[in-house]
């Protein structure tokens, strides 16, 4: 079960999510940092980088007060009142200690990972001053990535199921998300979101019967709530069509979490801890009915075209373009081609410059910032008729810059400006559901 920031972002909240996981089920609960918090550290991670020490001083007591307050409200006996206050203390003197230093990314990965130490820790002490038998797991003795950067699922899996059987007297524990080692032994984090991510390697590790990802909403709307009224929570969605909304924007869940669950054939189950009763999503191996399900964007895309007269009978030349992008580790979203030219897009534009110099000895290059992956997800069974017209349909007063269908029976691409993401999203809701 992980709960997410909003869950755990006050006492209050606290003791819901308490009440939601203490029955007797054996389980491990994935828990974020308290919402608000991992952006306060980013706030002074960056104050520290720019050695302006009167700025992170101020966010670190403003975050220090909060906590404390935090603690006066979620226990109630001296005894637990006095032992939320040393932890607290003893983790913003640790943030503060960063202060006087050198300041590189391995200090800011160590301070972003207080935020999630601090919830669980709180949470812990929490069900034991209720009297439960809860037990911290610590996700930095498990929680591991190789060397690029991907989870170390054999490390995880042993070192997760040792702590385990090594505890046998324990039914409930409480872990971080988010957090992990890499392959160095250093603190480092699985991205901003990743909590979802820890859940569903956790799952995998274990061969849970069920990942739950408890939010603030019902379950995976058809659109994004954020910028359109009216939007439906969807009852049953596959792996394949959750990874797709996943990657192309849907907040609620961390664009990488499907695909541990999937290999795993575990159902995930999205459930609000704001209304727990709900029915929420469930996500399966289940092939949904033929239909169109959700759409979501996503944003921060660069779109590149590369024109050539040599791609004409040319074979290779697309390798030859891929390889750019892999020598510069940057993954591509969308592609389309035509017989002159191929057009691409990116998330990333921390390589794009020297990108670019590589591609222009294919052929011209045009770049286009600020766009927007539109991603239109659901089981497009390929004899079903009018899945494109109706999209065309309702994006018929909006500029598209590139169309991408077949690339799987789940999704259907388009890319924006995005200037025009919000009007899109609208029109789209409107005419497909
Ligand atoms: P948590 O802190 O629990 O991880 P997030 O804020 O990361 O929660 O994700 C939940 C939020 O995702 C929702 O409050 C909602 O605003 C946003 N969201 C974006 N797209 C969708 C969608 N298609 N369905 C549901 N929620 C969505
Ligand atoms: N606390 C981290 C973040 O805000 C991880 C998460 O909440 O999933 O990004
Ligand atoms: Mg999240």
């Amino acid at each position: 079960m992980k709960f997410g920031g909003t869950s755990v972002g006050s006492a209050e909240r606290m003791k819901e999510v308490a009440r939601l996981i203490v029955d007797k089920e054996r389980k491990i609960v994935v828990l974020s940092a308290m919402a608000g918090t991992t952006n306060s550290l980013v706030d002074i991670a960056n104050y520290l980088y720019k050695k302006n020490h009167d700025g992170a001083n101020e966010v670190i007591s403003r975050l220090e007060r909060l906590y404390n307050n935090e603690v006066e409200a979620l226990f109630s006996t001296a005894e637990y009142k006095e032992k939320g206050h040393a932890l607290v203390l003893s983790h913003f003197d640790y943030i503060k200690s960063f202060t006087k230093d050198v300041f590189t990314v391995f200090e800011e990965k160590s301070i972003l990972a207080q935020g999630e130490l601090l919830s669980t820790a709180l949470m812990n002490f929490y069900l034991n001053e209720q009297g439960y038998n809860s037990m911290l797991l610590p996700a930095l003795d498990f929680m591991r990535t190789n060397k690029n950067g991907e989870p170390d699922s054999p490390f995880i899996k042993e070192n997760l199921n040792t702590f385990l059987d090594e505890n046998k007297g324990y039914d409930l524990f409480i872990t971080q998300g988010y957090i992990c080692r890499n392959a160095f032994g250093e603190i480092d984090n699985l991205q901003r979101g990743g909590s979802d991510y820890s859940a569903s390697l956790i799952g995998a590790a274990i061969s849970a019967s069920e990942i739950q990802i408890w939010t603030d909403i019902d379950g995976m709307h058809n659109n994004d709530p954020r910028y359109v009224e009216n939007t439906r929570s969807i009852s049953h969605l596959s792996f394949d069509e959750a990874a797709e909304l996943a990657y192309f924007g849907a907040k609620i869940l961390h664009p990488t979490s499907v695909l541990p669950a999937k290999l795993g054939n575990i159902p995930v189950r999205l459930l609000n801890t704001l209304d727990p009763k709900a029915k929420g999503t469930l996500i399966s191996a289940e092939e949904s009915h033929a239909g169109i399900a959700a759409v979501a964007a996503k944003d921060g895309i660069t779109a590149i075209r590369i024109k050539s007269g040599r791609m004409l009978l040319a074979y290779g030349f697309l390798r030859q373009i891929f390889e750019i992008f892999e020598s510069y580790k940057t993954p591509i979203d969308m592609i389309t081609t035509s017989e002159v030219g191929v057009s691409v897009t990116i998330d990333s534009d921390k390589h794009l410059e020297d990108i670019v110099d590589s591609i222009r000895k294919f052929g011209t290059v045009e770049v286009d910032r600020d766009q927007v992956i539109v991603c239109v997800v659901g089981h497009l069974v390929r004899d079903n008729k009018g899945y494109a017209n109706k999209i065309f349909e309702a994006l018929k007063e909006i500029p598209v810059r590139m169309i991408s269908y077949g690339g799987s029976d789940h999704n259907i691409s388009l890319l924006v400006a995005s200037d025009h993401k919000k009007d899109a999203l609208r029109a789209l809701s409107a005419k497909l559901f």
